[in-house]
Order: structure tokens, then sequence, then C-alpha cells
């Protein structure tokens, strides 16, 4: 049988979370945190299980729950929505951003993503008969090669894939940025599809700039955020998108036949949770700044070399005073046989640069960043 995606195999973060548990490393790879999420969104969740919403909720999202996403997105971005018509709750992130490429890319689009850039936005992108166009981003800063963009635009290109802040560099866009997008499509039929999940994840004083805070760009795209990330509670799969009412009507008509609606119980436990406990997210920034400040300390002393991130829990690292292998080679050799599982970047790259760097998430348990940081700085 003849593949719909001959290139595509596992997920890295699904080998490498594997790789991990097969030999007892410390698992800094795959981004899930090691601590639980709060425990009165788990106490919301038992009682709507046991008020039996456990039926089908509607294809959108439970209207309360939109309501949160409604008022959470006018007090951080400014931004007027409409739960009924511009608000869509989706089975994850990865759900939302397959379902927004789906909606809008027809065969022989192009679709503009920038490289090192997440696994999933491809294998849509074929899956929809398009063809996606790869733009570096710039070395060392992980920003966007503005000169190579404007080159590739054209009137074929539909859509252009952005996240901030960045997984894997731990970069962020910021408003210029989102000026100079808004200018370079402003005369071709182009849309945005904005990967903003790690929204609450921006450190040393930054704020995040959604492009739901932007006029112009908030016309032409989705942007989509995931629960899992913001409330510790990755294996729920709950995410959301926003996007302009004809564009929530394309996603929609995909949505409804992807997964039709998302766990009931789930929606309502974060509607109320979001309700009652808004200082959640207000205190996120400065909760994991922390992590990143302590992990950052604890291997400055090995000859791992970085730059702290400015947002998401990712940081990444030169390994080449430690080692001459590949990204993929080191990050096997560092699992099996040092004991801390990372994430190599080259799956990331359409052309994967000459760079020794590497991907460990933060977003653990003090006790084993102490205990990952005590093997690296041994390397
Ligand atoms: N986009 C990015 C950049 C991510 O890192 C992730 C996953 N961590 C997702 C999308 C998918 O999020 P979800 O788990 O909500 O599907
Ligand atoms: N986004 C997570 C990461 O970057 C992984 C999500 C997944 O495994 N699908 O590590």
């Amino acid at each position: 049988m003849q593949s719909k995606l001959p290139k595509i195999g596992t997920t890295i973060f699904t080998v490498m979370s594997k790789m991990a548990q097969d030999y007892g490393a410390i698992n800094l790879s795959q981004g899930f945190p090691d601590f639980d999420c709060p425990e009165r969104l788990r106490e919301f969740v038992v009682q709507h299980l046991n008020d039996r919403k456990n039926q089908y909720p509607p294809m959108a999202g439970i209207p309360s729950l939109r309501q949160q996403i409604t008022n959470k997105v006018k007090g951080y971005y400014g931004c007027d929505t409409d739960p009924e018509t511009e608000v869509t709750v989706t089975s994850g992130a990865t759900e939302a951003l397959f379902d927004a490429v789906q909606a809008v890319v027809a065969v022989g689009d192009e679709v503009i993503v920038f490289d090192p850039a997440y696994d999933s936005y491809e294998p849509a992108v074929q899956l929809a008969g398009g063809k996606t166009i790869h733009v570096p981003l710039t070395l060392p800063d992980y920003g966007i090669d503005w000169d190579r963009l404007e080159q590739v635009i054209n009137s074929n290109t539909r859509l252009i894939i952005i996240n901030s802040p960045h997984n894997p560099c731990g970069s962020i866009l910021h408003k210029a940025d989102h000026d100079k997008f808004a200018a370079l499509i402003r005369d071709y039929d182009i849309l945005i599809l904005s990967d903003e999940v790690y929204e609450h994840m921006v450190f040393d004083g930054m704020k995040h700039e959604s492009v739901l805070g932007h006029e112009e760009l908030r016309a032409k795209s989705f942007a989509v955020f995931s629960f899992g990330k913001t409330y510790h509670a990755t294996g729920w799969k709950l995410a959301y998108c926003v996007a302009p009412e004809a564009l929530t009507t394309e996603f929609r008509k995909i949505h409804q036949y992807v997964t039709f609606t998302t766990s009931s119980f789930v929606q309502y436990a974060i509607a109320d949770f979001m309700a009652e406990c808004p200082e959640h997210t207000r205190e996120l920034p400065d909760f994991y700044e922390e992590k990143r400040d302590l992990f950052c300390k604890l291997i400055a002393p090995s000859r791992l070399k970085f730059t702290p991130s400015k947002g998401t829990y990712f940081q990444l690292v030169d390994y080449s005073a430690v080692s001459d292998k590949s990204d993929v080679e080191f990050v096997n050799y560092l699992t099996q046989e040092i004991g801390v599982a990372a994430i190599p970047l080259a799956p990331f790259y359409e052309s994967p640069p000459a760079t020794k760097i590497i991907r460990f998430c933060f977003c653990k348990d003090d006790s084993t960043l102490q205990q990952a940081a005590k093997i690296l700085c041994a390397l």
C-alpha cells in the first residue's frame, strides 16, 4: 500500500519518551509536567462527572466555557469575540491546527512555516494537498528572516503558520513582527494560523503578543490556544481556536467530522475553574520563570552553552563542547547511557543546520531538575 505520508515516522516526542522509559532516564524530552494540575480543578472534574455531564456537549463547546474564553481574550488581548460564532473548543491544539489547515488549504496551495517548525504542521498541509514552504529562522536568535519571507510569498501562498512563544526555540514575536506580517500579506489573499499554546509562559517582564491583539491580523487569523499547557493537564487534550466568523464557519465544518466535540465534564470543570481562579494564569509566567532560572542556574557549571529562553517551558542548549555527535545521536546517547532524555532539533527542519543544539523541558519538579542537572554537569 502506498503511504499518504511516506516521510513521516512516529513523532519524536513519542520516540524519546518511550526511550526514556525503556532506559529509566529522567525525561526532559516530551513537554509535560511531572507535577499535577490544581487540586480545585480536579475537584471540579469529579463534581461534573458525578453530576452526570456525560453525554455529547454542543459541537463547538459548552456555552459557559466559550463565554469564559471570550472574557479571557478580552481581558488579556483587548479582543472582542462572539462566543457563538468565533470560538470553538477542540480536542487539543493539535486538532485545532489540523482543522484550520484542512479548512483553508486546497490542492496546490502553498503554506509557509518557519524552521524549526512544530512537527504537526507539515503533515496537516500534506494531507490537505498543499505544499509546505520552509523558511529557516535566523541564527542564533531564532527570529524571522524577513527578506527570505518576502521572496517566498506569492499568489499561491494561502497560509502562514506562526508560533510564539516558540517551540522548540523559546523565542517570542513582538508587536513590530506582527506589523511586518500584516504589511507583507496586505496585498495577498493570505491567512495566518497562529499557534499560541505557550501564551502564559513569557518571561523577563515581556508580555505575550497575540494576533488577537492586532486588529489587522485578527481579521485574517486562526489563533490556537491549549488548556493542557495552561492548567498542567496535557493529558486532557482540551484547547480552542478563535477566528472571525467566516473562518470559524469553515473551521467547524472540519471539526464536526474530525471529533465532533470534546470531552464533556472536563469542559465544565475548566469553565468553573477559569471563573473561580483567574489568578492561575496571572501567576503562571512567574511560576515558569522560576523553573527556567533554576534550571539555567543548575546547568550553568556544565559544559553546555545556552541563552535563557524568553518563553515556553523549553530550554535549548549547545552541546558542541561535549560531543561531535549529531543531535539525534547525542540525545540517544544521553538517554541510553547518561540517563537524561532530551529532544533533538533535526526533526523540526527541512534542512537541519550544522548546529549542535538540543531541547530540554523544564516544566518539572525542582527535585527532578536538580537530579538531571547533576548528571548534565558531569558530562
Ligand atoms: N503546538 C505546539 C507548539 C506545541 O508545543 C503543542 C504541544 N505541546 C501543541 C501545539 C499541541 O498541543 P495539545 O497538546 O493541546 O494538542
Ligand atoms: N508539544 C509537546 C512537546 O513539544 C509534545 C506533544 C506531543 O507529544 N504530541 O514536547
